[in-house]
């Protein structure tokens, strides 16, 4: 027996259905959430002791030993051991006792001396020059501190400062008026003057007008893009039947097919000679499974194909989001062997997570490759018993009937991939298309070459020549050579020298191509896998935390305050923890059940508040779908896919200082 899941009803057709009917909730209906120790007492018993454990270490990432154990004890006590809060305290404290007051309070001093001898800034910002001109205060050893968490990786501490023209943004949290950064980026210390791109001033080069929609079309000579990945449980056979596919779409040479079956049976694996042609990496060899989602594109009839072959084992998974979150339809194989089929479906499988997981990203159309289907002998009634099982889960995962597709499939002997199965045990009861003319027949995704534009990095690396290089999906609009665009976080600028794609080098590109774009004018290692390229003039969203409305799946802990989890979306990453629960929702008609709920169980639909350790770039789902959806993942498995519905506010720091994004 499985849970009814209900992704259908409030990720995929969300844009049909009015906001969330939750009444608003006002920051302040919280804050008193967190209970404040009246009297300072150490006599604590062992629970919190060890939460005052956990709140110190959590506090030392961002402050280092320059705060006396004292002062953080106090504060962890004084704030229920909310890290946040403590950390907020401590600063603030700070804040108010350091200007003009430094020489004669030895613990700020204290702060800023260790902070200057250990950490000594990459880039001055503005506010520390300022500041060591004339009286040194909090601001200096706040920036200090955010700098050395921001080198730590961790950003945790809000920050609530006034005065300097770039604090106009520093409202409190808790109006929460959308509002794009006012003051974005400069350019770095590249080998380019930077500019600052304010709305409406023009950045870089100017971009040359063109018809992009009638470029795509002409570049793809009618043939649009579709962007493909391969799901399913480890050893479902995957790499084999696309790497037969792409054998017989005549992409692999015979001799370099040859050399495969040669080394393939030298090293006593004869029969992964075809999977030998996506796995490319010597240790994916060794190991028999496929480790990152390699890219390769083929031709159908009428499309372009970008084919992504997602990794099966369980540990892999997020490589395997990385590819899903990219793609447009999906192919999921499943083993038609007795007794396979069903491990891969039963709990503990990847069957499900695999569909589940897509469908969450975006995924609408989907063929079954029912594998295999030589080991039982092509029969029609373990085909039919397996698209029951199946149908009856994929329709529950969210994925309309019409839109998926069953073929039955050998891909170790290449039967009904790319041309109809000449079997007569199959012939005698199939006549559907083969997997080919399948995917020939998906109807490809509208691209938004309308919006601003957005790129998801999905590796950095260094090439020869100036600069360096990122890949990744652009989500949105489209980019030209010369143009400057901003990447978020870190909020700089940088040129685009060059563009790829397939390797093959070129002016522009658009909405849903995968390209590498040769970046100037920037610091290689201030970029990160998940940082957004963005149009400088309408930038991407950057915050610590956000809200969401979540679907929670078979989780076996139900979710409390301060629940760790690792967000997951596009290429990224992430720890965070939710922060509140705000509501528990009614699944279809959205309208709220039940307010400031204790915990949330599973299949619940709630809308929570996220806490991201670091800076995450993302938008709002109504805005752009691409951007506003995202898994949550605990101890290994998929607990709840959600979009976002509010972005919070952020601190990010910057050559000139800190920013404070109040939306
Ligand atoms: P993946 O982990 O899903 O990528 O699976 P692989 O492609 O590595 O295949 C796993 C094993 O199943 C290999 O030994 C393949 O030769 C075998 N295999 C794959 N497809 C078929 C098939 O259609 N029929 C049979 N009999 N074996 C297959």
């Amino acid at each position: 027996m499985f849970v009814v899941y209900t992704a259908n009803q409030f990720i995929y057709s969300r844009q049909e259905r009015q906001a969330p009917k939750e009444g608003p909730l006002e920051e302040e209906e919280y804050e008193d959430d967190v209970p404040m120790s009246p009297t300072i007492s150490h006599n604590l018993d062992p629970l919190d002791q060890a939460k005052l454990y956990s709140c110190l270490d959590h506090m030392r990432t961002v402050l280092g030993d320059a705060v006396p154990d004292s002062i953080l004890t106090q504060a962890a006590i004084k704030c229920g051991f909310d890290p946040q809060k403590a950390l907020d305290a401590v600063l603030s404290e700070d804040a108010k006792t350091a200007p003009g007051t430094r020489s004669t309070n030895e613990e700020t001093a204290s702060v800023a001396r260790v902070n200057q001898e250990k950490a000594p800034l990459p880039q001055r910002t503005k506010q520390a020059a300022v500041a060591e001109k004339g009286t040194p205060g909090a601001d200096q050893i706040m920036t200090n501190l955010l700098v050395r968490s921001w080198e730590n990786g961790v950003v945790t501490a809000s920050v609530r400062r006034g005065g300097s023209p770039e604090d106009a943004t520093a409202t409190p949290a808790s109006e929460a008026t959308p509002k794009r950064p006012e003051t974005p980026a400069k350019g770095s210390n590249g080998d380019e003057p930077s500019t600052v791109p304010t709305p409406g001033r023009s950045s870089g080069k100017a971009r040359q007008s063109i018809n992009i929609k009638a470029e795509l079309e002409k570049r793809q000579g009618g043939k649009p893009l579709l962007n493909l990945v391969v799901i399913g449980h480890v050893d479902a056979g995957k790499s084999t039947l696309m790497g037969h596919l792409l054998y017989l779409l005549g992409n692999v040479n015979k001799r370099t097919m040859h050399k495969y079956e040669q080394e393939s049976k030298k090293a006593g694996k004869a029969s992964f000679v075809y999977a030998w042609v996506l796995d490319e990496t010597g240790e994916e060899r060794d190991r028999g499974v496929t480790m990152d989602v390699g890219m390769t594109k083929f031709e159908t009839n009428s499309k372009v194909v970008t084919l992504m072959d997602a990794p099966g084992h369980k540990d892999f998974i997020p490589n395997m989001i990385t590819g899903a979150a990219q793609a447009d339809v999906a192919v999921l194989v499943v083993d038609a062997s007795r007794g396979e089929f069903e491990a891969g479906f039963e709990a503990g499988g990847q069957t499900r997570e695999h569909a589940l997981l897509v469908r969450s990203l975006g995924v609408t159309q989907l063929a079954v490759a029912v594998n295999k289907m030589d080991q039982v002998n092509w029969q029609q009634e373990r085909f039919q018993d397996i698209i029951t099982k199946l149908g009856h889960f994929l329709k529950q995962a969210g994925f309309k009937e019409s839109d998926v597709f069953y073929i039955p499939s050998s891909g170790l002997s290449g039967e009904n991939l790319t041309t109809r199965s000449t079997v007569s045990q199959l012939t005698s009861w199939y006549s559907g298309p083969s997997l080919l003319e399948q995917i020939d027949a998906f109807k490809a995704p509208q691209r938004s070459v309308d919006k601003p534009f957005r790129l998801c990095v999905s590796d950095v690396f260094k090439d020869q020549g100036s600069g360096f290089c990122v890949t990744g999906k652009i989500e949105a609009g489209y980019i030209q050579t010369g143009e400057r665009i901003l990447a978020m976080p870190p909020n700089e600028t940088c040129t685009v020298k060059g563009i790829t794609l397939h390797d093959e080098a070129l002016d522009w590109a658009a909405a849903g191509d995968h390209v590498s774009l040769t970046v100037t004018g920037m610091d290689i290692i201030k970029i990160n896998v998940g940082c957004v390229f963005c149009d400088p003039k309408e930038p991407i969203r950057v915050c610590t935390r956000f809200r969401a409305r979540i679907l929670l799946f078979n989780i076996e802990v139900p979710i409390t305050k301060g629940f760790p989890v690792l967000l997951h979306y596009h290429t990224v990453s992430e720890p965070a923890t939710i922060r509140k629960l705000i509501s528990v929702l009614h699944k279809s008609s959205g309208e709220v059940l039940k307010k400031k709920p204790k915990c949330l169980s599973k299949g619940m639909n709630a809308i929570v508040e996220i806490q991201t350790q670091r800076p995450v770039s993302l938008e709002l789902y109504k805005d752009f779908k691409e951007l506003g959806r995202f898994m949550l993942r605990y101890v290994g498995s998929t607990i709840a896919a959600g979009v976002v519905t509010e972005v919070k506010y952020c601190v990010l720091l910057h050559e000139s200082g800190l920013m404070f994004f109040n939306y």
